[in-house]
């Protein structure tokens, strides 16, 4: 199929590029690598009017380590990440999640920003952002705001996004040294979406530790309890007697899975991130 006739604006400034989303009513859809929106549009399950294209405008190219910690812009390509072009505040982190996604030839035109926009549950930056505790920083007509990665997604496909704002890149704390991070995801056919995927972060400098677990079908959850007993014990004596029927009360107390082919993916990620972390 072909898409529908747009109009397309090429703004060189975030000012421009939100007066033009507030002015089209909902009827404009950013463009970043156009990995997702364009199949969308050719599929006829995206119908815009305008499309507004981000790629000339610098904000949102930007890369800025502060004190205590990164910040990347919204239309910083996964490749950029996985090629170590940015600064590596995460002990390595951002780079090996940002290889986990799709083929090289998506790498290269696929973005961050677009990434956590789309608001796909599956998607690799929503699970690892959130176990680094990133913010999503939005700007709109009337200002900016923060919104922390773990309140970001509302629903499958459904953001804090409003379609008057924009995604203008993320926050991404420090690791400290003695930090451990795990990222395992299952994914059962080549070049897709994974099915399941599961991020740790222990960080004992910050006294903090966050388990994620997010998949095709349901979107990022922070395993609140589950991490805090993480933290609160010997990690490595805790991982060793977390086996998959610890993992599968676990996967099954938060609602995921369903049938058990499922539950038994989600809990597979789930025990081996958790063991990996440890073993560090
Ligand atoms: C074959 C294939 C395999 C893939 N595999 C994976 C995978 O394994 N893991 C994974 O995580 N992803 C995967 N993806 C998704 C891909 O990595 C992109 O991240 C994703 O398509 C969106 O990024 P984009 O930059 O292309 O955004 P676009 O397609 O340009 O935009 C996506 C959506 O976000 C909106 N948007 C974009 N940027 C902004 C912004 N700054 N502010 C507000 N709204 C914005 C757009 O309007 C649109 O609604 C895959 C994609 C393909 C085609």
């Amino acid at each position: 199929m072909k898409a529908a006739s747009f109009d397309y604006e090429r703004p060189a400034s975030l000012r421009e590029a939100v007066a033009l989303l507030q002015r089209s009513n909902g009827s404009a859809r950013p463009l970043a690598g156009g990995q997702s929106l364009v199949p969308m549009m050719n599929l006829g399950m995206a119908k815009p009017d305008l499309i507004v294209d981000l790629a000339g405008i610098p904000d949102l190219k930007r890369v800025d380590e502060e004190q205590d910690h990164l910040f990347i812009g919204a239309i910083v390509t996964h490749a950029a990440i996985e090629d170590g072009r940015l600064p590596d505040t995460t002990l390595g982190m951002l780079r090996h999640v940002a290889g986990c996604i799709g083929s090289r030839g998506v790498r290269n035109r696929g973005t961050i920003g677009g990434n956590l926009a789309h608001g796909d549950p599956a998607a690799d930056w929503a699970a690892a952002l959130m176990a680094l505790d990133g913010d999503a920083q939005i700007v709109g007509t009337t200002g900016r705001r923060t919104v922390p990665v773990s309140d970001f997604f509302h629903n499958t496909f459904t953001t804090s996004l409003s379609s008057e704002e924009l995604l203008e890149g993320v926050r991404v704390p420090t690791l400290s040294r003695r930090a451990r991070w795990s990222y395992y995801r299952v994914h059962r056919a080549a070049n897709a979406s994974p099915d399941a995927i599961a991020a740790v972060v222990v960080d004992p400098e910050r006294s903090s530790c966050r388990v994620v677990l997010s998949g095709s079908k349901r979107i990022p959850r922070n395993l609140l309890v589950l991490a805090e007993r993480l933290r609160a014990t010997d990690g490595a004596d805790f991982a060793s007697k977390f086996d998959l029927r610890r993992a599968t009360e676990v996967v099954t107390q938060y609602g995921f899975g369903g049938d058990p082919i499922e539950t038994q993916i989600y809990a597979t990620a789930l025990s081996r991130a958790i063991k990996r972390a440890m073993e560090q």
